[in-house]
């Protein structure tokens, strides 16, 4: 989850099925918002408002960085009364716009795999790859 390229943009992941991820956005002044999944079908819970993924990352963002200064990347006019990631959602004004999740996602991909990674000292299997079949030749 991070804040560039004028967007609020992160990887979330899926409550019900860990493989798959979902690539949220929204964007800073427009608020428009996208979600989709990695392999960049649109996100079943879009209906004209943001999905539960999207509300999942502006409460990770208000987390992280404090809803003030989410408010104002996102230039979201706020008021006292405004301390959540959800009151902050409902001050959204903008409609869905779809964002190539595949640009986003590969901001994450690094991330992703490291993750992927289980904890072992072994060498990774993947890695050995290039010196095997360099040595085939
Ligand atoms: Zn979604």
């Amino acid at each position: 989850m991070e804040l560039a390229d004028g967007r609020l943009q992160g990887v979330v992941s899926s409550g019900s099925d860990i493989e798959r991820v979902y690539v949220s956005s929204i964007g800073a002044g427009t608020h428009g918002f996208s979600c989709s999944t990695n392999n960049n079908r649109p996100c079943g819970g879009l209906h004209g408002s943001p999905c539960k993924h999207l509300r999942a990352l502006v409460d990770e963002a208000v987390l992280q960085y404090g809803v003030h200064r989410v408010a104002r990347y996102l230039r979201v006019d706020i008021d006292e009364d405004t301390a959540s990631g959800a009151a902050l959602v409902s001050r959204l004004n903008g409609s869905l716009a779809p964002t190539p999740a595949a640009m986003v996602f590969s901001r994450f991909l690094r991330h992703l795999a490291y993750l992927e990674l289980p904890p072992s000292a072994e060498p990774i299997a993947e890695l050995h790859w290039f010196p095997a079949t360099g040595a085939v030749r």
